[in-house]
C-alpha cells in the first residue's frame, strides 16, 4: 500500500444525468470536431496513449498492480451438444474471485479462438446465467471458439464488493483483465485470436478492455457505443476515466483500430444514431490504419436494448469471419426465427461454490481492494 498515492477520488456528481447524458446535438458536434483533430496516424497515436493512460488513471491502476497467481479452480464437466461446460473461479487479487463458466468446443487437438463475455446488467434476466448469455458462449463454443462468461462485481456469484462501492469501475475492469490471463494462459486457447463481446454494461466492460489491453485482437460492443450517453451505473461513470483526457465512449471504441470491430446498434436507444454519428468516426480512425474494413457496423431497427438473437447472429458472423471459423448452417439461413439449440441450465448448475465455500472463502474485500489493488502514481 502507498500511503501516499491514496486512490483517486471518485466523482462527486456521479448520480448526475448530467454526468453521462448530454443534449444529442452538442454530441454530435464534439464528433465532429473530433474528425479534424486527428489527420494522420501520428496524431491518433499520440492521442491513444493520452486516452488510454486516462482510462487506467481515472481507475487508479497506472500503472497496472502486480499480479499474482489465478489459482483457477474448474469443476463440474458437463457434456453437452459439441462441447463442455465447466464452472470456474478465478483469485484475481489474494483472496478476491472472479466467478464464471467457461464453454469448450470438443477438442481436436488445434489451438482455438477464445471470446471473453461480460454480462450488462440485466439483473433481472439473471446476469451471466441469463439464456441470451449461455445461447451466445455455447453457439460460440459449437463454432470452435473457447467463451468464458464471468460475473459482474457485486452479481451472480461475485457478492464480495457490492456493485454501488465508488471504486466498481475499477475492479471490474480488474476482473476483466485477470478474465484475459486466465484464456491467454489457457491449453488450446490461440492467444492471437482472443476477443471480447458484451451488451450494454456488458459492452461498456468490452470496449474498456479492448482500450487498455492489446491482447485482445476482436471487439463486439453491443448497444452501447454513444457519443450523447455514457452509461447511467457507476461502473461506467463512477471514476474520473472520461475526464482526465476528456474523452468520450466513441473516442474509447476507436482505440481498438486497426483490430476488428463490430458495433451492434438498435434505433430505440441511445445507440440509435451510430449509422450517421459513432460509425463514421470510428471508420475515419480505421482509415488512418488503411483498415476501413475492419470496422462494421450492424443497425437493427426497432430492436430492443438487449443481446437478442438478431444481435448474436451479427456476433457470430463477425467472429467467424476474422477468427477463420465455420458459420453453423442455422445461421446461414434469413431471415432465422429459430434460436440456437443449445443447452440452457439453471443458476445452481451453473455456480462455482457451494454455500459453505462462499461463507468460507468469499469474505468482503471492498476495503482490502481500496487500500492493496488502488493506487496512484
Ligand atoms: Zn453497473
Amino acid at each position: 500500500m502507498n500511503e501516499d498515492n491514496p486512490p483517486i477520488t471518485p466523482n462527486l456528481f456521479r448520480r448526475s444525468p448530467r454526468k453521462y447524458q448530454i443534449d444529442e446535438g452538442e454530441a454530435k458536434k464534439i464528433v465532429r470536431d473530433m474528425f479534424r483533430k486527428y489527420s494522420s496516424i501520428e496524431a491518433w497515436q499520440k492521442r491513444r496513449q493520452e486516452v488510454e493512460e486516462g482510462i487506467l488513471k481515472g481507475a487508479s491502476l497506472f500503472p497496472l498492480p502486480k499480479k499474482e497467481p489465478l489459482n483457477s479452480t474448474i469443476r463440474n464437466k458437463k457434456k453437452c451438444n459439441e462441447y463442455t461446460l465447466e464452472n470456474v473461479a478465478l483469485e484475481t487479487f489474494p483472496g478476491f474471485y472472479c466467478t464464471g463458466n467457461l464453454y469448450r468446443p470438443m477438442s481436436n487437438g488445434n489451438s482455438v479462438p477464445a471470446v471473453l463475455s461480460p454480462h450488462g446488467h440485466f439483473a433481472a434476466e439473471g446476469g451471466r446465467f441469463s439464456h441470451m448469455v449461455q445461447a451466445r458462449c455455447a453457439r460460440l463454443a459449437q463454432m470452435g471458439a473457447i467463451a468464458f462468461a464471468y460475473d459482474m462485481v457485486g452479481r451472480g456469484e461475485s457478492l464480495q464488493v457490492p456493485h454501488t462501492d465508488d471504486y466498481v469501475f475499477s475492479y471490474q475492469l480488474w476482473k476483466s483483465i485477470r478474465a484475459l490471463d486466465f484464456l491467454f494462459c489457457l491449453d488450446g486457447v490461440d492467444p492471437s485470436r482472443i476477443g471480447v463481446t458484451g451488451c450494454s454494461g456488458g459492452g461498456t466492460q468490452s470496449f474498456m478492455l479492448t482500450a487498455v489491453d492489446s491482447r485482445v485482437k476482436l471487439s463486439v460492443p453491443v448497444t452501447m457505443v454513444s457519443a450523447h450517453f455514457r452509461g447511467g451505473c457507476i461502473c461506467e461513470t463512477g471514476l474520473p476515466i472520461h475526464e482526465i483526457s476528456q474523452t468520450n465512449n466513441v473516442e474509447i471504441a476507436a482505440l481498438a483500430a486497426p483490430r476488428p470491430q463490430l458495433l451492434v446498434s438498435v434505433s430505440t436507444d441511445f445507440t440509435r444514431n451510430t449509422p450517421l454519428v459513432e460509425f463514421p468516426f470510428l471508420k475515419r480512425v480505421y482509415d488512418l490504419f488503411n483498415v476501413p474494413e475492419q470496422v462494421e457496423n450492424v443497425h437493427l431497427q426497432n430492436e430492443k436494448h438487449d443481446y437478442g438473437h438478431n444481435k448474436r447472429r451479427a456476433l457470430y458472423k463477425f467472429v467467424a469471419k476474422h477468427f477463420q471459423l465455420p458459420l453453423i448452417e442455422d445461421e446461414l439461413s434469413i431471415p432465422n426465427t429459430s434460436p440456437e439449440r443449445v443447452s440452457l441450465f439453471e443458476k445452481e448448475q451453473l455456480c462455482v461454490f457451494s454455500r459453505k465455500e462462499i461463507k468460507n472463502r468469499c469474505k468482503p474485500m471492498a476495503e482490502t481492494l481500496r487500500k492493496h489493488l488502488l493506487y496512484r502514481n
